[in-house]
């Protein structure tokens, strides 16, 4: 090896990636060529030539690995985009979801690649997420409509009692009733007192709807009631027996056990309403780990979206579960907690609390 192969291959062995779209290194043996940085193990030093670039390389009759998918310099968030560009595009003009023999081809790489990428960038599959976004619109539309039959059309369902399936399943309720404030869903909530407060906690069949904290205890009724003007609200009482009490009894009690220092990491069913830009920030909130904060700007880098920190923060102030999905260990870059919807007091004593475990 001359000095300068030496060296390309340094930095091989160190996976440096700023040295990426530099240099591709090919291994003989395998026929396959990579970028500096690819995770994958490295072959024996004899088995390496060097190119200048991929071109270079494919027409030495080498082919690209799937890993680190060197013809493709932009990386994983690139990648992703284009996938959800292409997705996007396919629902806005078919009205209909596209397959993800389609979405593959599209993204122009292999199908196992494609969903590995696209769920450590999003947290979603490409079908689930083609699914999020069918179903946004298809909200959207349906609160600018009186025509719930127009909406579902709009929406790319292709017939409309699939569609009530599908859309009644992923809300916990059905679309008029989603349209009408909860119109025909049973909301029972039960309020008690915690280590920060009175709290309430709210569930359909499905999950919890709300979780709030506060000073004043009707206050937080109000707000539930103000939130489902349409849904049937029953308060229940510790001497209440139905099956639906029950259960919320038991999620009442894994989120005070978080306060008290017990279990801080709560994994409860949710019947929440939201975006898939929400979704997407709340399964990445659901993911810091307890004693651990992470600033709006960090977790807009981690979802491919680094200009996105506005909006970050404003999801984490649309969460409507309180602990469930822990919004409070977003914080501002300066050091300073930032907002929280049930008074920065409150979260500053969480972070504090979840610290101290
Ligand atoms: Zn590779």
């Amino acid at each position: 090896m001359t000095q300068d192969t030496c060296y390309l291959w340094e930095v091989a062995l160190s996976r440096d990636a700023s040295f990426d779209g530099h240099f591709v290194y090919a291994v003989r043996s395998t026929g396959i060529y990579c970028q500096p940085s690819c995770p994958s193990r490295r072959p024996r030093q004899s088995q390496v030539v060097f190119f200048s670039g991929p071109e270079e390389a494919r027409s030495a009759g080498y082919r690209a690995c799937q890993r680190c998918r060197p013809d493709h310099p932009g990386g994983d968030a690139e990648l992703v985009s284009r996938a959800r560009r292409y997705i996007d595009g396919h629902i806005e003009c078919h009205g209909a979801l596209p397959t993800l023999a389609q979405i593959t081809e599209a993204s122009e790489v292999g199908v196992h690649v494609l969903r590995r990428v696209f769920k450590q960038e999003t947290g979603l599959t490409p079908m689930q997420y083609a699914r999020g976004r069918r179903l946004g619109r298809f909200k959207t539309t349906l609160r600018d409509r009186a025509n719930v039959a127009d909406a579902l059309y709009d929406a790319g369902y292709g017939s409309s009692s699939r569609a009530y399936e599908t859309a009644g399943e992923q809300l916990g309720m059905t679309p008029s009733s989603y349209r009408k404030g909860g119109s025909g869903a049973v909301i029972r909530y039960v309020v008690t007192g915690s280590a920060l407060g009175e709290m309430l906690v709210a569930g359909t069949a499905s999950g919890i709807c709300a979780v709030k904290m506060g000073d004043d205890a009707e206050a937080l009724i109000g707000e539930l009631r103000d939130e489902f003007p349409a849904a049937d609200i029953r308060r229940v009482e510790s001497n209440d027996h139905d099956r639906g009490f029950e259960e919320l009894r038991n999620w009442t009690s894994v989120i005070l056990g978080s306060l008290d220092g017990g279990r801080l990491d709560i994994d409860l069913p949710v019947d929440v309403r939201a975006t898939v830009f929400q979704w997407r920030v709340w399964r990445k909130l659901q993911a810091i780990p307890s004693g651990e904060t992470r600033t709006y700007q960090q977790l807009a880098e981690d979802l491919g979206q680094p200009t996105a920190s506005r909006a970050v923060g404003q999801a984490c102030a649309a969460n409507p579960v309180a602990l469930v999905i822990p919004c409070h260990r977003a914080v501002r870059k300066d050091g300073n907690s930032g907002g929280y919807r049930w008074g920065r007091q409150r979260k500053e004593a969480l972070i504090e609390v979840e610290r101290r475990e």
